[in-house]
């Protein structure tokens, strides 16, 4: 029987191009207008913009303090370093994030171990993360991968059983919920980026947010030695104050709080369309096999905020075993972005195994522990990370709400899943390189 799929010569389920359903990020005369006024006063390297916009996040998210950064790498660096993260010491970190979740801990003298995820969330698994606890175990990096909040329940549970302090990167998940609280509000510090392609993208930006007084001055002491003045205000850090502790620069370029204000005023209702469009799309795809949601259970008080990344997962078992790769093809050839994969096994790389960065005779990831103490983790340590790229793939992510477009695009995954058979015969599997180590989202908006 004739499918009549794209790929097979059949018409397209996506008539036309629908650019500005998917432009990002949006940038208004408002936006202009804000960042011509700073740079009309000369005042890109001041502090009182960004003052302002750290006042307007930390009562958006509901915390005490937010201290904002040149990159969303810098301020999770500044939360290592509040919590007090320092030489030997380890973090535990999801295998599957970006590298900017934990590698400036080799900065400060310390290591990463990684932790396996859940196949469903795509979050760090909590079932798996005592097994990695050690003496030296000092953090917990919880990343809310691709919007998802992690199951931060379990977690806290864990961190207090262990005495462990939480670090959540909230790079993905700008404004979502966990049963009904703000992600970022729930550990004891937490970082942003706020990068272009971000669900909250201001510029190259960073926010680092904690409840916490001491963690607040720590990072002020690390590298905003411009506030040491009328911050500090604990002994042991005062004595240190005028330089940078950590040797870094990490103040905000006033053009992008002047961008981050104008953003931050808008997003809950942004927020609130995409939220509505992409569980539209999901809704459409209900019941559709081989496909299903990443995004929490109906009716569970939880949310993604921007859905940063939206993917779905993938069960070629549903599906006579078709590749996600061919899968993927033919839904592009519908007319509709998606492609498999997703970031690849940090414990994996060279940077975790074998580099010596800093000259000390033994690859990083093990200089600074405990003769005979190896955390190196080989191929097969973490079973879920190092299969998830068969198993997941983008979906348009939609900024606006227009049901008749989205429902083209829903058309295109529903005829793919529902016509598999069709797209058997000329699947290879042959395995082939998807997902990378970084921004995957510049070449799959
Ligand atoms: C983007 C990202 C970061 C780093 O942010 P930058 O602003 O690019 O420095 C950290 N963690 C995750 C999970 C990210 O996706």
């Amino acid at each position: 029987m004739e499918s009549g799929l794209a790929l097979l010569g059949g018409p397209k389920s996506v008539g036309s191009e629908h650019r500005e359903i998917f432009a990002w990020p949006i940038i208004t005369g408002e936006v202009e207008d804000a960042v011509l006024e700073v740079l009309r006063a000369g005042k890109m390297s001041d502090i009182d913009v960004t003052q302002k916009f750290e006042e307007e996040f930390a009562r958006w998210l509901g915390v005490e303090y937010a201290l904002a950064h040149n990159t969303g790498t810098a301020a999770l660096h500044s939360a290592m370093f509040g919590v007090g993260i320092g030489k030997g010491d380890e973090i535990i970190c999801p295998s599957i994030t970006y590298w900017a979740s934990c590698l400036q801990v080799y900065s400060l003298g310390g290591t990463v171990v990684f932790a396996d995820i859940d196949p469903e969330t795509l979050c760090i698994d909590p079932k798996d993360i005592e097994r990695w606890v050690t003496p030296r175990t000092k953090a917990i990096m919880v990343v809310h991968y691709l919007g998802m909040p992690a199951d931060m329940d379990a977690i806290m549970k864990i961190a207090e059983r262990n005495g462990l302090t939480v670090i959540e990167d909230c790079s993905h998940a700008h404004g979502a919920l966990y049963k009904g609280r703000m992600v970022g509000t729930l550990g004891d510090a937490a970082g942003f980026s706020l990068m272009s392609g971000k669900s909250l993208p201001c510029g190259e930006g960073g926010m680092m947010t904690t409840n916490d007084r001491r963690v607040y001055e720590r990072a002020v002491a690390f590298g905003h030695y411009e506030r040491h003045g009328f911050v500090l205000t604990l002994e042991d850090l005062k004595r240190g104050a005028g330089l940078p502790w950590g040797g870094y620069k990490y103040r905000m370029h006033q053009l992008t709080s002047a961008v981050g204000r104008v953003q931050l005023k808008h997003y809950p209702m942004l927020m609130a369309e995409i939220d509505k469009a992409m569980n539209y799309f999901w809704d459409l795809l209900e019941g559709v096999p081989g496909i299903r949601s990443h995004r929490p259970p109906k009716d569970s008080g939880s949310t993604k905020g921007g859905w940063y990344a939206p993917h779905g997962i993938y069960h070629p078992e549903e599906l006579g075993g078709l590749s996600v790769q061919r899968f993927c093809e033919a839904v592009r050839a519908e007319g509709a972005p998606c492609y498999p994969g997703c970031n690849l096994p940090l414990h994996l790389h060279p940077l975790f195994n074998e580099i010596d960065v800093y000259n000390q005779g033994r690859p990083t990831r093990i200089a600074n522990s405990p003769p005979g103490v190896d955390v190196r983790q080989p191929p097969g340590s973490l079973p879920v990370s190092e299969s998830v790229q068969e198993r997941v793939f983008t979906v348009p992510w939609f900024k606006h709400y227009r049901p008749e477009i989205i429902e083209e695009y829903a058309q295109a995954f529903r005829k793919v899943a529902e016509n598999y058979m069709d797209l058997l015969p000329g699947d290879s599997k042959s395995g082939g390189h998807f997902g990378g180590w970084s921004t995957f989202w510049t070449t799959r908006r």
